[in-house]
């Protein structure tokens, strides 16, 4: 996992900081938002980027029992390091995975006949009685049993038994936008099927999901981009304590005048004298390259010692990028110095809006180079 990977602080090209106490906060403002119901952590693609190990084992101390990870792989290596949770894999199975999911003690979450098979005759092969999760399609239409399977194995009492489910889950396709009608059908159709399985608990809003509210809720919530500060209902104000912080170093500083121009492309045209800083942070680290192409009402500024605006001009290279540190005192920064690139002035969100992008790429898409900093991790 990349979350592991930390290349000295001396010799790293940026520094991604990580406030796990802000993650904690964040876990928190969900699970009350959402009081009748359990509040999951989903850690799925290493915490969106932030580190799944370190992410869940603060969650952990602060009360979070339940975490959701895409793979079986992510599962196991979660489970090297709590070994008391319930781990969901939203993905499943894949055939033949069954027995690794088991002895780790990982709950997929089946969404097709083929997985709710394997898992039944492995339940009777092996007589492990391994629980699992049922998925269900409202109508997102990417994974889920539909309607008749669903009937199919609530009307069979030896098919429930061998495959145990312990969850019956689906997932919302338009919680972002509250108003959207699929929402509401969404809701309704969730509730249908639950009628089929009584005793079992429900679970179907992520972050954006949770603040539906209401019915959306049921028994337990999965927000992920939340607890890393992506604001869950953009355009509204973002609710979400921002945790993640990316401060790029800088490689070269120099004095420049019209009519020079900057970068690939000769894109941006100094307009009047001023100084401009290179920084090691580039497309291939997940400082997206369209960034960079922006409107100029989107375009990104670095903080400088948490004061200054230092403009992003021309585009992004492989592994370098241009910001105008002109408003910024002379003395105040040196080769080697950092600008924030994601920070007070730039946003996730704000670095998604120009990219045209979501916040979920950009902390996914945050590379391996980076020196890594966890706060706040054992002060819980
Ligand atoms: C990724 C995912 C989540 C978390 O979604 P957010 O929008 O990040 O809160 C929840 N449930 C499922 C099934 C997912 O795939």
């Amino acid at each position: 996992m990349s979350g592991s990977v930390s290349v000295p602080r001396s010799r790293a090209g940026a520094i991604l900081t990580i406030d796990l106490d802000a993650i904690v906060q964040n876990w928190r403002d969900m699970q009350s938002r959402a009081p009748g119901a359990e509040a999951s952590a989903v850690v799925k693609a290493d915490a969106y980027g932030l580190g799944a190990i370190p992410v869940s084992q603060a969650l952990h101390r602060a009360g979070c029992k339940t975490f959701c990870v895409a793979h079986i792989e992510e599962g196991i290596t979660l489970r090297a390091a709590l070994p008391d949770v319930r781990i969901f894999v939203l993905n499943g199975t894949f055939p033949g995975t069954e027995a690794d999911l088991a002895a780790h003690a990982l709950i997929p979450s089946l969404s097709s006949w083929p997985q709710v098979e394997g898992w039944v005759a492995f339940n009777r092969t092996s007589g492990a009685q391994a629980p699992c999760a049922l998925q269900v399609d409202t109508g997102m239409t990417r994974l889920g049993l539909n309607q008749h399977q669903a009937e199919t194995i609530a009307n069979d009492a030896e098919l429930m038994q061998a495959l145990n489910p312990c969850l019956i889950m689906s997932h919302f396709a338009c919680a972002d936008e509250p108003s959207h009608p699929l929402n509401q059908l969404q809701i309704s159709s969730f509730a249908k099927f639950r009628q089929l399985f009584p005793t079992l608990p429900g679970s179907l809003a992520q972050s954006a999901g949770t603040f539906l509210g209401g019915e959306a809720l049921n028994d337990m919530t999965r927000p992920g981009i939340a607890l890393y500060g992506g604001n869950p209902l953009p355009p509204a104000t973002n609710p979400m304590r921002q945790v993640a912080k990316l401060s790029a170093r800088i490689v070269q500083i120099q004095s420049v005048d019209t009519p020079q121009t900057v970068g690939y492309g000769a894109s941006y045209a100094v307009p009047k004298p001023g100084r401009l800083a290179t920084v090691s942070l580039g497309y291939a680290d997940g400082f997206l390259r369209a960034i960079g192409n922006c409107l100029p009402e989107h375009r990104i500024c670095a903080t400088v010692a948490d004061r200054y605006r230092a403009p992003l001009v021309g585009r992004i290279s492989m592994d370098l990028s241009t910001f105008d540190i002109s408003d910024v005192p002379e003395d105040t920064l040196q080769v080697g110095d950092t600008l924030d690139v994601i920070g007070k002035f730039a946003t996730i969100d704000d670095l998604a809006t120009a990219g045209q992008t979501i916040p979920y790429e950009v902390l996914t898409a945050l590379g391996p180079r980076f020196h890594r900093i966890y706060l706040n991790g054992s002060a819980l």
